[in-house]
């Protein structure tokens, strides 16, 4: 049922995103991409995924800080490439401080970033989506959405709200073809996880790879971070019909990190 379908996948210039970019785009669906890169970048990953998979891209550079912009994006990518049948809201940022010490206009930021940003995308793109009665709305929680760890107040709060939202939303269309779902990844093989094995490294004068290893026989009990190509398929099974009683869930993929 996938192809000739259009996503829009906020967030997608490196990690989850843009390996969820590209398994749907190995689908045949059209890809409308966001997230900040430089030029040459974008237009490095556009090049890559046309000729690789035949299908059209579309890049928008809203920063999803601006509410204004989140619209522009998906009115832009919707013009572009024709429809926004399915939204992966992926983008996301980290901070770590505890609360104390915890810098509010960061705080806000997150927010807006992790949780805000996903409310305007669904509020944008869902219309279409009911007017057709097909759609896929998938938001890239985490872990941090069902359980908590410290001096990361804000990605908490955001992370637990995304999934509310999901929750709520997916009530609200719940008689319709539209299904929105959220997935909570544990640690994955990201930018965003490099920085925080990097930092303990540093802190604690070990190598990258102990850091790894610290990091995750933290939390995750199989000590092995979930690759994105993984997450890549599970989002492509929620896109698909097999998919569609599948409504308000929250799909954990993390090493058995909330199974403890
Ligand atoms: P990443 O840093 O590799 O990618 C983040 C993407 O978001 C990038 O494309 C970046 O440009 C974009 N972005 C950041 N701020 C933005 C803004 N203001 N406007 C537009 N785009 C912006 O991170 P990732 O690990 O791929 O994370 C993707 C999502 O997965 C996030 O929501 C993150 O919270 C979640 N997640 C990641 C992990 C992990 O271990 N890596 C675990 C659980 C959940």
């Amino acid at each position: 049922n996938l192809p000739g379908k259009v996503a829009l996948i906020t967030g997608s210039t490196s990690g989850i995103g843009l390996s969820v970019a590209k398994k749907l785009a190995s689908q045949g669906v059209h890809i409308g991409l966001n997230g900040f890169a430089k030029p040459e970048e974008v237009v490095a990953i556009r090049k890559e995924i046309e000729n690789q998979f035949k299908v059209k891209t579309f890049y928008h550079g809203a920063d999803l800080k601006e509410a204004p912009q989140v619209k522009s994006m998906v009115q832009e990518t919707s013009q572009a490439l024709g429809s926004v049948d399915i939204l992966v809201n992926n983008a996301g940022i980290q901070y770590i401080e505890s609360a104390v010490n915890f810098p509010e206009q960061k705080f806000n930021e997150i927010i807006a970033i992790n949780l805000t940003a996903a409310f305007l995308t669904t509020k944008y793109a869902l219309p279409k989506m009911l007017n057709q009665n097909w759609g896929r709305i998938i938001n890239i929680a985490s872990v941090h959405g069902l359980v908590a760890s410290v001096n990361k107040c804000a990605y908490v709060a955001a992370k637990h709200g995304i999934v509310g939202l999901t929750k709520a939303t997916a009530l609200e269309v719940a008689k319709t073809g539209v299904t929105i779902n959220a997935v909570c990844p544990g640690w994955v093989m990201t930018k965003l996880i490099e920085t925080q094995i990097q930092q303990r490294a540093d802190q604690y004068k070990i190598s990258f790879e102990e850091a790894q290893i610290k990091l995750l026989e933290e939390k995750q009990p199989s000590v092995t971070p979930v690759q994105t190509e993984q997450l890549g398929d599970l989002i492509t099974f929620l896109c698909s019909n097999s998919a569609s009683q599948i409504k308000g869930s929250t799909y954990t993929m993390d090493g058995g990190w909330t199974a403890q």
